[in-house]
């Protein structure tokens, strides 16, 4: 099993679609075993997106980021960094594939509704900036063969 980190943006919470997104991750089978909302601030925006800093669209990004509170979301399930990343759908929503979670919500390049991990190293490394080692829980839920049935 592997964990993601999944950030459900501002221009998800503004729109409300919390909802609609959690209930993808779990139809899928993925398991949620970290939760919560809050504020992101520069300090930590800078870090996560240090390979955008120097970009001009860097300040926009940060207000937008900044906007209302965030949910992050610890992601557990095989393969889940790949998985959620195909769930995700490309950067820009205008591009990204009807299905995907950018493909259905959004026309926007910088409001795409989610952000995701998109390796299994930055997953761990997004998941220690984000989240206390006691807010990750260890479960499986009850019909957890259902969904991973020998492949
Ligand atoms: N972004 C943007 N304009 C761009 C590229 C990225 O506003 O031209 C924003 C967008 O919100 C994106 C985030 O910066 O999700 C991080 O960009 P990255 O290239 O890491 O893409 P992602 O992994 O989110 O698909």
């Amino acid at each position: 099993m592997e964990q993601t980190l999944v950030i459900i943006k501002p221009s998800a919470i503004h729109r409300g679609l919390i909802g609609d997104i959690i209930t993808r991750f779990q139809r899928k089978g993925l398991i949620i075993t970290g939760m919560k909302m809050m504020q992101l601030d520069e300090t930590i925006l800078r870090e996560h997106y240090a390979h955008l800093v120097d970009r001009p669209f860097f300040p926009s990004l940060l207000e937008s980021m900044m906007a209302t509170p965030v949910i992050v979301m610890c992601i557990e399930g095989k393969d889940a960094v790949e998985v959620v990343r195909l769930m995700t759908g490309a950067t820009n929503g205008r591009k990204a594939l009807p299905g995907t979670i950018r493909g259905d919500f959004s026309m926007s390049g910088q409001e795409n509704i989610i952000h995701a991990s998109d390796s299994v190293e930055n997953g761990q490394i997004e998941l220690a900036r984000f989240f206390k080692p006691e807010e990750i829980f260890n479960y499986r839920p009850s019909n957890i063969r259902f969904f991973y049935a020998p492949d």
